[in-house]
């Protein structure tokens, strides 16, 4: 047998205080989502940035953020560099094959430059910095194509 609950009645003006508590903490909700979203897109972007600065100043790959998370934060295109004959480009992260989840420094290994592959060692490019993309609909195709191709070629 399950306890018998007893709830005292209340006094109208308990009932409009609760029910006014009620109102205020369900329009906190439904506001609360949109800004925890948000709050996770800027701590993103500022990790993007942060890694930026650090590969900048010359200091190590890892650890990146998440290929997910720079996605999201909108930092979607990677400067990548070849070791070898210096030959930058651009990488699209929303077109790249590669798990979400992964950090990004495990890209440079999947990244070997198109110029140099026919020497018989692979080097892995650096991983230089995000670049912002500054026309969304506007990129020429040619321009398009380029970025969404692996590494230098
Ligand atoms: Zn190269």
């Amino acid at each position: 047998m399950s306890p018998r609950i007893i709830q005292l009645p209340l006094s109208g003006r308990d009932r409009r205080h609760y029910v006014r508590e009620l109102r205020a903490a369900e329009q906190v909700h439904r506001d609360l989502p949109a800004r925890v979203e948000e709050a996770y897109r800027a701590a993103h972007a500022l990790a993007c940035h942060e890694w930026s600065v650090r590969q900048f100043i010359g200091g190590p790959a890892e650890p990146s953020p998440k290929i997910a998370e720079a996605i999201a934060a909108g930092c979607e295109l990677l400067e990548v560099r070849c070791r070898r004959c210096g030959h930058a480009s651009l990488v699209d992260l929303t077109e790249v094959v590669w798990p979400r989840e992964k950090p990004v420094h495990t890209l440079a290994k999947v990244l070997p430059c198109r110029a140099c592959r026919d020497e018989r060692k692979k080097v892995q490019p650096d991983l230089v910095a995000w670049r912002p993309r500054l026309q969304p609909q506007g990129d020429p195709p040619a321009a398009k194509r380029r970025a969404s191709r692996a590494c230098p070629g």
